[in-house]
């Protein structure tokens, strides 16, 4: 199938990520662990801007921006150098932001997700590194709101902003592609994205026939979604009724769902972009082998050797290949137990659970599945009483085995369900009668009263098939 693109949407994505797992800010030696502090209480003459202080570049952030950059399939730049774009804001009381302009750490990279008619290769024109803003917190909705508070904490954070090109054409993509782009991070260990404000998106969006307009102020991936498609239908709408798509800037209000106009877009020239003085080019070249080296395997590679190795399909090596910690947890599984079905328990089960409940892999232990794993396949237990004892352990605590006894899951013996068949063939002619007439409903009837019987301990598809052979007979 081809995908069609008819209405011409094309999407591209700025994200800012904060490399929060750095200890220390980009220019200053103030910690990077504010998230549950006092407002104003990590900062410095440097990052709050105060006249006469000078920047000291932290090298261990230019090593990440290098790591991701090689991750992101880039080249990264021989010498680099940091420029000042001016403009004045509250949350950046310098009246300048220490950024990259013509020298990004990396550029000319590439993702490939999963795209609406297979896989689709989405072009990143660069990623470079610069300092956070502080954070302006509004009294409720922005357009609203009577006052603004100023926290200086987050000031000075190093920033990678992954830019890409308008390659994405529907906001699913879009979110596909954030994804992926949170996976690759995740692998790299740069940045915990549970934390607030680890990733922060701008979106480019433009329908056909119209300018492209920038929407900024989205804060989650799923914001991103829904901003993408009301923004799009909004520019549809808007040229339907004759009216015309100028580049503009908008703002998400995610509380309403809504994208309000904001100001006619800046272009370059009004930032005055010029080269930082206080700090010197950055020839970087000399470290890309060694920053090479500490490169992980990466989601893409790990996936196609689960799929080699274990010989699990696509679809489980996608699912187990997303978080790094679910890959491990898997691998751990898979050396213990038949590798196909841990991707089973692991992938389709065991994920769904968790999610379910808010929860990530660390919430179970390897060795908890493995008993479970075991118990099912040994026959023990059905696969139902399975996935109740998933249930139990998350919702309740305790082992496997002793979830087994207490709730009396044993499988019970095949000559007790062969027992029960009969009696539940004896006990109900009319159905049997009706299903051998051809009523396949009443099969399901009669298996219910095995179930019964049994009292749900047999496993409903094998009691079928005894049943199923029995009446054949
Ligand atoms: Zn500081």
């Amino acid at each position: 199938m081809v995908y069609e693109n008819p209405d011409g949407v094309r999407i591209g994505l700025e994200v800012h990520v904060q490399l929060n797992k750095l200890n220390t800010k980009l220019f200053c030696g103030c910690s990077t662990n504010y998230h549950d502090s006092e407002p104003n209480t990590h900062v410095c003459p440097v990052c709050l801007g105060l006249p006469g202080s000078l920047p000291v570049i932290n090298e261990k952030a230019v090593e990440f921006a290098i790591k991701i950059g090689l991750a992101l399939n880039c080249n990264i730049v021989e010498q680099t150098q940091f420029h000042r774009k001016n403009y004045y804001y509250p949350d950046l009381p310098k009246g300048f932001q220490t950024t990259q302009y013509d020298f990004p750490i990396a550029g000319e990279g590439k993702i490939v997700i999963e795209g609406e008619d297979g896989e689709r290769v989405i072009r990143i024109t660069r990623a470079h590194m610069e300092e956070d803003p502080g954070r302006l917190q509004h009294m409720g909705s922005i357009d609203k709101s009577k006052g603004t508070l100023i926290n200086y904490n987050r000031s000075g954070m190093t920033l990678i902003e992954i830019v890409s090109e308008p390659d994405m054409r529907s906001p699913k993509e879009a979110r596909r592609y954030l994804d992926k782009l949170r996976s690759i991070l995740d692998y790299l260990d740069v940045f915990d994205g549970d934390l607030e404000g680890a990733m922060r998106v701008d979106a480019n969006v433009s329908v056909y026939m119209g300018e492209r307009v920038e929407v900024k102020n989205i804060s989650s991936f799923k914001g991103a979604e829904r901003a993408l498609l009301y923004e799009i239908m909004r520019q549809k709408n808007h040229i339907r009724r004759g009216g015309e798509i100028t580049l503009e800037t908008r703002h998400f209000d995610e509380a309403r769902g809504v994208t309000l106009s904001m100001r006619t877009k800046e272009t370059e020239n009004d930032y005055r972009y010029f080269p930082e003085p206080d700090l010197v080019p950055l020839r970087v070249a000399d470290w890309v082998p060694e920053v090479l080296k500490t490169l992980p395997e990466l989601p893409d590679a790990k996936r196609d050797r689960f799929i080699k190795e274990y010989g699990i399909i696509d679809m489980h090596a996608r699912a187990l290949t997303t978080e790094i910690k679910v890959a491990n947890f898997y691998e751990e599984v898979a050396s213990k137990v038949d590798p196909k079905a841990a991707a089973v328990w692991v992938a389709d089960i065991l994920k769904g659970e968790l999610n379910y409940r808010d929860l990530n892999v660390d919430a179970f232990t390897v060795e908890d599945i493995v008993s479970v794993i075991e118990l099912v396949t040994s026959n023990k237990i059905t696969e139902q009483s399975g996935v109740e004892i998933i249930r139990a352990v998350l919702d309740n605590g305790g082992k496997p085995q002793d979830i087994v006894k207490e709730k009396g899951l044993l499988k019970v013996e095949d000559d007790i369900v062969a027992k029960a068949v009969e009696e539940a063939i004896a006990e109900n002619p009319e159905a049997v009668a009706d299903y051998r007439a051809g009523k396949e409903k009443s099969l399901n009837f009669i298996v219910g009263k095995v179930m019964q019987k049994t009292k749900g301990r047999a496993d409903a598809r094998e009691a079928r098939e005894k049943l199923l052979a029995k009446l054949d007979e």
